[in-house]
């Protein structure tokens, strides 16, 4: 198995794990989102900060959701599905 390759927890099929493919792939979704839908960059970053912690977290997705948790975090109108950081907010303390 390639070192950037990772079973999917939801297809059994290989995911990416590779931070620069990720970024990309990110970066091309939040692309179709509008502006108005991103949180700042103090609220991803600490969104980020929970999750690069949270036991859910492998590989830059959220293996609860299925997430890229850089495209989840950085967006209002998304939550943690363990209610670790809500819509528009601050982690929860
Ligand atoms: S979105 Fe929530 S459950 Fe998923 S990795 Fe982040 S903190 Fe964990």
């Amino acid at each position: 198995m390639s070192a950037d390759r990772a079973p999917c927890w939801t297809c059994g099929d290989l995911a990416v794990t590779d931070p620069a493919a990720i970024n990309a792939s990110v970066a091309d979704q939040l692309a179709l989102e509008p502006a108005a839908n991103r949180v700042s960059d103090t609220v991803r970053a600490a969104r980020l900060a929970v999750c690069r912690q949270c036991p859910f977290y492998q590989h830059g997705t959220c293996t609860e959701c299925g997430c890229y948790v850089a495209f989840r975090a950085s967006l209002k109108n998304k939550a943690c599905p363990r209610h670790a950081w809500n819509q528009d907010k601050e982690p929860n303390q």
